[in-house]
């Protein structure tokens, strides 16, 4: 599904070099709700702006769904962002004058779909995300929550096999997180599509079914239930990421 191998990226910063990724491995060879957690500036944004194949990496390679994104001319590369992954933000990036259907149609209208498949579509996936009554509503009459809900409808437009998810509750209160975390990790679990959130939380990466720690650019250890009944929750999830990173 998702493979990278040893993964450099470093961003110029006036006479400076950040190194963002050092060396990162990642494999995910199943759909589930996967969690990158580290801390700010760990490099998890950039990871995700890799992984969607809007920058390159310095060194090393990253696969998806078998296709090396290297290999990829820019227009190859945007093709395959169109329509092979969803991407969620934190501000849910959703176009203030269009309603929330307009919203979830914009990526198939501009890929020259078919008008009346498209809102076929919209008003399914809005109904599979618990907004099938706020079709018609601009962004501005809906909630955190549903609005965040709308963006998901638009990223599982194309039904691509992966869905990145940079904080995507970094806006909402803490009931609503909850609800879209479950709702996530139902997408999942029902759809077969592989979501990877990006979170700084402990109470966020609970709900997925593996953790990747990311610590100043690397992988540097896992968390996953131990047996299969086990439930991850927010302290063991905090208890198991501080021995990870070793600041316990
Ligand atoms: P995170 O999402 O985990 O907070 P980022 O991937 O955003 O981390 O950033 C990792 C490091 O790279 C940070 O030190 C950040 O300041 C730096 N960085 C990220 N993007 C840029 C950029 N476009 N230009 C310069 N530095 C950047
Ligand atoms: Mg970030």
């Amino acid at each position: 599904m998702v493979r990278c191998e040893n993964v450099h990226k470093s961003y110029q910063l006036g006479d400076r070099r950040v190194e963002a990724l050092r060396g990162l491995d990642l494999t995910i060879d199943r759909p589930g709700f996967y969690a990158v957690m580290g801390a700010s500036g760990s490099g998890k944004s950039t990871l995700l702006h890799l992984l969607a194949a809007l920058d390159a990496p310095d060194e090393g390679t990253i696969e998806i769904s078998g296709t090396k994104l290297e290999s990829l001319g820019e227009r190859e590369a945007d093709a395959f962002r169109a329509r092979s992954i969803g991407i969620v933000f934190q501000q849910f990036n959703l176009l203030p004058t269009m309603t929330a259907r307009e919203n979830v149609e914009l990526p198939g209208v501009l890929q020259g779909e078919d008008p009346h498949t498209l809102r076929d579509r919209a008003a399914q996936l809005l109904e599979r995300l618990g907004v099938g009554e706020r079709a018609e509503h601009r962004p501005q009459a809906l909630s955190g929550g549903e609005q965040q809900r709308v963006a998901i409808a638009r990223a599982l437009l194309f039904q691509p096999k992966l869905i990145l998810a940079d904080e995507p509750t970094g806006a909402l209160d803490s009931a609503s997180s909850a609800r879209l975390w479950a709702l996530l990790r139902d997408v999942a679990d029902e759809e077969g599509v592989t979501i990877v959130m990006v979170t700084h939380e402990p109470t966020a990466a609970a709900h997925c079914s593996r953790i990747f720690v990311i610590s100043d650019g690397r992988v540097t250890g896992e968390i996953a239930p131990e047996h299969q009944q086990e439930q991850l929750d927010a302290a063991s999830v905090a208890a198991r990421y501080q021995r990870v990173v070793g600041t316990a």
